[in-house]
């Protein structure tokens, strides 16, 4: 203990300081818990902030603790450091040489245990004698120490001991976890640490999805082989300062350097169709994908109307034959995104694809963040999404559509934000994609009213081998030929420059866009009834993200009428390409076909549909009005039904109501 008092004894002249004062009257003014901000001790004597940092377990913070008892007079102060001198560390290079010393980590939190109390202070009780102990302060971070030697009644040597836990002291703990951010991995598969607060000011401070930054020492946790404590261990980190950091796009460092290039880079002729193919540029084809995953990075504008908030967020889906390539391309979108994830449907944790309460190994309640949550401000990459788990199934639509994921279950009620751009791809569910049938009916695994969810769909079917690997030599040959390739950090610093920008979108553009989804309304009502169609603003809130994105990656403040016939065009591809085919609807078949019954049930759900759906029997009802038989009319419905076209979203044991899978 020499070495710690001669430490203290230095230690204490801080509190003469200016800086080290102001500690001090904190105290004496009653406050209980005091940050230390090690550069100011650095500055006074940098060997001191070192013990504190490369000796803290050993030397350093029991010195500084007992040298601020001393210089206060108080004893139940709680300390905790932070400083820009404490060196950063990323989580998956944290080895030996750290272990008793003070870094600082990044990542994000992806789990959450509920509070815990720990024992500080133990009185124990003598088995065989019943006598109580004096409390034993407890050091070790997890083994419960009872007293050495001889009971001071009975005299036995190490006799049983309970805990008497009325005499005990506790303090609150709460045991979390980060996960390495994306920029900090580089392709690898991110690390986790376990962290555990026992200072009062972290409890229930940090919440799954938390970008943090993470002052703390590295300590061991031992691992246990054949039932006994073995030389292997597991690091975790005692925390004593976290920072949270902004996700905003205002966070992201951009120079002044950087912004020039930057503006100069968008005033390119075709810097539009140049950023398209730079979204991967290794991969040949895949333009509307390749647009569409652009539009998604950038995004469009989140709005606030009265108590509704509508979500600027654009969520794409890739629906394709297993050989393209679709997962390069979500791996290359999710590095690009500031806040990107990449994922597998099937989840590689069991927090899955939003967030689940699970038990521990230990058997504690804990709360688990997936992708959606952990990408929250950033685009979530999904590969086979039509894989996703059971429980994602339910909470995937509020994620992705109220950005935000809640939680009930075992009595525990929890909210976690995901305000997260959904880039996902499914394989159809028989392989190879079949275009003779509906989009629902290739992909018949997959929620069918999940697809509304999606601004954008698009196919990608695999091409006749011979002519795409023509078309594969013919893109590596005419390589030098594609306009300039864009650097990956100066494009991922595009994205967070253009994010910052919020365009509203001219009165003509809004106009043009409004006239366009009127005019597809017009069509389908005009085949499917001769009454008009209810508008669903869905397809119209889509097309004002798209117009907003397409003027962000062009850096405009506004969204003019360009902005709008482009984002029109792609729109119209989405439309046919999941053969929403307007034009073959045209004409229409005659009124005693099966044809006609489908079209006009269909068109009788929509113009009747509420959130839980129009009743069976109101179905086949108005299908007789209109000069259906029944039985066309129910094989009609059934028809709807086998090829997801409808899906059934109540019943109420008498009767089933149905709602459609898309507009
Ligand atoms: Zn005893």
């Amino acid at each position: 203990m020499g070495y710690v008092s001669e430490l203290a004894d230095r230690m204490k002249l801080f509190f003469d300081t200016e800086d080290g004062k102001k500690y001090i009257d904190e105290i004496l003014s009653g406050k209980r818990t005091i940050l230390i901000n090690l550069d100011e001790l650095e500055k006074w004597d940098a060997n001191l902030s070192g013990a504190i940092i490369n000796e803290a377990i050993k030397y350093g913070i029991k010195a500084f603790e007992e040298a601020l008892k001393e210089a206060s007079g108080a004893s139940d102060v709680e300390v905790g450091f932070y400083g820009d001198c404490v060196p950063f560390v990323k989580v998956h290079e944290i080895s030996s040489k750290h272990i008793g010393k003070m870094i600082k980590i990044r990542g994000l939190v992806n789990r959450t245990h509920f509070i815990k109390p720990m024992a500080v202070r133990v009185v124990f009780k003598c088995r065989e004698c019943g006598i109580d102990t004096m409390p034993i302060l407890q050091e070790s971070p997890f083994a419960l120490t009872p007293p050495f030697g001889k009971c001071e009644g009975c005299g036995i040597s190490k006799p049983k001991y309970d805990v008497v836990e009325e005499l005990s002291d506790y303090i609150d703990s709460q045991e979390f976890s980060i996960q390495e951010a994306y920029e900090d991995v580089s392709g690898r598969i991110p690390q986790r640490l376990r962290l555990i607060a026992h200072k009062k000011y972290l409890i229930n401070k940090v919440y799954c999805g938390d970008l943090v930054e993470i002052t703390g020492v590295v300590r061991l946790i031992p691992e246990y082989r054949r039932r006994s404590k073995s030389r292997f261990n597991t690091p975790y980190m005692e925390v004593h300062h976290v920072k949270k950091k902004s996700k905003d796009p205002e966070s992201i460092e951009i120079s002044k350097e950087e912004e020039e290039k930057i503006i100069e880079l968008s005033r390119k002729p075709n810097i539009y169709s140049t950023l398209v193919r730079n979204v991967a540029p290794s991969l040949y084809g895949m333009e509307n994908c390749k647009e569409a995953s652009l539009l998604s990075l950038f995004g469009g504008v989140i709005k606030h109307r009265n108590d509704i908030t509508v979500r600027g967020n654009i969520h794409v889906f890739f629906i394709g034959d297993p050989s393209t390539a679709k997962s390069q391309l979500l791996r290359a979108v999710a590095e690009l995104s500031p806040r990107g994830m990449f994922s597998s449907g099937r989840g590689a944790t069991a927090a899955g694809l939003t967030a689940s309460l699970n038990r521990d190994e230990n058997g504690e309640w804990i709360i688990e963040a997936g992708v959606l949550v952990l990408a929250d401000k950033g685009v979530a990459c999904i590969d086979e999404i039509d894989k996703m788990r059971k429980e994602d199934r339910v909470n995937i639509h509020e994620a992705m559509a109220s950005q935000i994921v809640s939680i009930n279950k075992a009595g525990i009620h929890s909210t976690l934000m995901a305000r997260t751009a959904v880039v996902a791809a499914a394989n159809p569910t028989l392989g190879n994609y079949d275009r003779s049938k509906s989009v629902f009916a290739n992909l018949s695994d997959f929620p069918p009213a999940l697809f509304s969810r999606f601004d954008l769909i698009f196919i990608l079917i695999d091409k006749p081998k011979d002519e795409f690997d023509r078309k594969v030599a013919e893109h590596i040959a005419n390589n030098d030929e594609v306009d300039e390739t864009i650097d990956r950090e100066l494009f991922k610093k595009y994205i967070a420059y253009a994010k910052r920008i919020n365009p509203t979108i001219s009165k003509e553009a809004k106009e043009l866009l409004m006239e366009h989804f009127l005019s597809i309304r017009k069509r389908m009502s005009e085949t499917w009834t001769e009454e008009t169609t209810p508008i669903t603003f869905r397809q119209f809130e889509a097309l004002i993200r798209l117009c907003e994105a397409h003027a962000r990656i062009l850096l405009k403040d506004e969204a003019d009428v360009e902005d709008a016939e482009d984002v029109i065009k792609i729109f119209n591809k989405f439309l046919s390409d999941i053969s929403f085919d307007i034009g073959t609807l045209e004409g229409g078949p005659s009124k005693s076909s099966k044809e006609y019954a489908i079209k006009m049930i269909r068109s009788i759900i929509l113009n009747k549909q509420t959130s839980d759906g129009v009743g069976y029997s109101a179905i086949i009802e108005e299908a007789i009005a209109k000069g259906i038989s029944k039985p066309r009319a129910e094989k009609a419905l059934k028809e709807l039904i086998n090829t997801s076209s409808i899906h059934l979203v109540s019943s109420d044991g008498t009767e089933n109501y149905y709602r459609t899978s898309w507009f």
